[in-house]
């Protein structure tokens, strides 16, 4: 019998097999928690090959090692405060210390690293964007419109910032809508990191607006998941590591204030319909203590012990806009996410289930 295949189609649909290349895209602190799991979803598409930047500062290799050897994965040591000269599509850039136990360890590398290497990225952004644009230039000699337009689609450079809910500093606004200022201490022990993103994000603004850098910011509220490094003092993991080791788990002064938590698989998934364009739940520390007691360790203790300065009293996300613009919504409850985070904390500290 004789095949009854149809024809092959006529251009512009053939063309297009010329510009299926694959994207590339930079993640800076790919090598940290959010980063890592960011990768993890990025490699999944055959189409994305993926460079990771990142200073192990906090991050570390352990977090990448199934992609280490993978014909489309690289990883780069390199400290972002530093020029970078790599050519990639679209940049991911989350390198920056994300816990207080961190950044005031060092908050001038932490500044320089948000002030510096966001100019740095931004620089790099803009040096790629306009090769690519050039590129876009030359071949639309050849081909017609419509490939023109799909070849701006695929090439158009973007560069996302993952800013913090710090920016909001201690909110008098409840809960907080993007187009919230902040309240916020120029001086405070913080500063380096919630001062720091807010120069970073102005950074984006000023590049997008003089130089038409095609830019996204989220600005990520308490993130929780496995991978997070065990002993970086915030609230989840050292709930979590406290109920493991049958310790007090430590609730700092008065416990009401609140924080929304966000499972990783959700953030990654925001970060990437954010890029791409196309409810959380709010607990009282105290709540959150008794959750991890109940469904990890029903017999630890719960302390109240001295808080530290600056802390805010109360902090919730008004997602509206990300609902409405990208469809996106948390998915995962905390009932849900923490069992999921808490066989990832026994493999690692060696704690059996009893
Ligand atoms: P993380 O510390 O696990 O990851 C940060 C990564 O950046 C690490 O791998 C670290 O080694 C790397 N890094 C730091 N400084 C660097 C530098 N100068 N050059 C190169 N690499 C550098 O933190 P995370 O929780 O994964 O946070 C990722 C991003 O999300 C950060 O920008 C953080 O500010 C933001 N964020 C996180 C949360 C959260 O709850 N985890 C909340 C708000 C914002
Ligand atoms: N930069 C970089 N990689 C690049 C291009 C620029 O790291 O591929 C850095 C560059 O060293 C500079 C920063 O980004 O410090 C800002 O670059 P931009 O071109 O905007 O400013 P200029 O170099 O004119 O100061
Ligand atoms: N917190 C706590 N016990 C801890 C660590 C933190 O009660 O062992 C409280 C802290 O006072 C703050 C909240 O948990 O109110 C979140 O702290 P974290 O450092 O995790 O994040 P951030 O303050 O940046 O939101």
């Amino acid at each position: 019998p004789t095949s009854s295949k149809p024809p092959p189609l006529p251009s512009p649909l053939r063309f297009s097999k010329y510009f299926q290349a694959n994207t590339r895209i930079l993640v800076t602190g790919g090598a940290g928690f959010i980063g890592s799991h960011l990768v993890d979803k990025l490699m999944e598409n055959e189409k994305n090959e993926v460079i990771v930047v990142d200073n192990f500062f906090t991050g570390s290799k352990d977090n990448l090692k199934k992609w280490i050897d993978h014909p489309r994965f690289e990883l780069i040591r390199h400290d972002i405060t530093q020029p970078l000269l790599v050519e990639v599509d679209k940049i991911y850039h989350l390198a920056c210390p994300a816990s207080p136990i961190f950044y005031k360890y060092n908050p001038v590398k932490t500044i320089k690293t948000n002030v510096i290497g966001t100019l740095n990225m931004l620089g790099l952004a803009k040096r790629v964007g306009a090769r690519l644009g050039n590129a876009v230039h030359y071949k639309s000699i050849y081909i017609t419109l419509v490939h023109w337009l799909y070849l701006i689609e695929i090439l158009w450079n973007r560069i996302l910032l993952t800013s913090t809910s710090e920016v909001y500093g201690d909110p008098l606004t409840h809960p907080q809508p993007e187009t919230y200022w902040g309240n916020v201490n120029p001086i405070g022990v913080r500063s380096c990191y919630d001062e720091g993103k807010r120069v970073a994000e102005t950074l984006m603004y000023d590049y997008h607006r003089q130089h038409g850098i095609e830019i996204r910011i989220a600005r990520i509220f308490n993130t929780y998941g496995p991978r997070m490094n065990i002993d970086d003092g915030r609230v989840v993991s050292n709930f979590i590591a406290q109920a493991l080791r049958g310790e007090p788990l430590t609730v700092q002064k008065p416990g009401t204030q609140t924080r929304s938590f966000c499972y990783v698989s959700d953030m990654v998934d925001g970060l990437i319909c954010l890029m791409e364009g196309k409810n959380t739940g709010e607990f009282t520390m105290m709540e959150l203590a008794k959750t991890v007691k109940e469904l990890i360790n029903p017999e630890v203790e719960i302390n109240m012990v001295d808080n530290t300065p600056d802390d805010p009293r109360q902090r919730k996300p008004d997602i509206t806009k990300a609902k409405e613009l990208l469809d996106w919504q948390p998915r995962v409850t905390l009932r849900d996410g923490l069992p999921l985070m808490e066989e990832d904390f026994r493999s690692r500290l060696g704690i059996s289930k009893r």
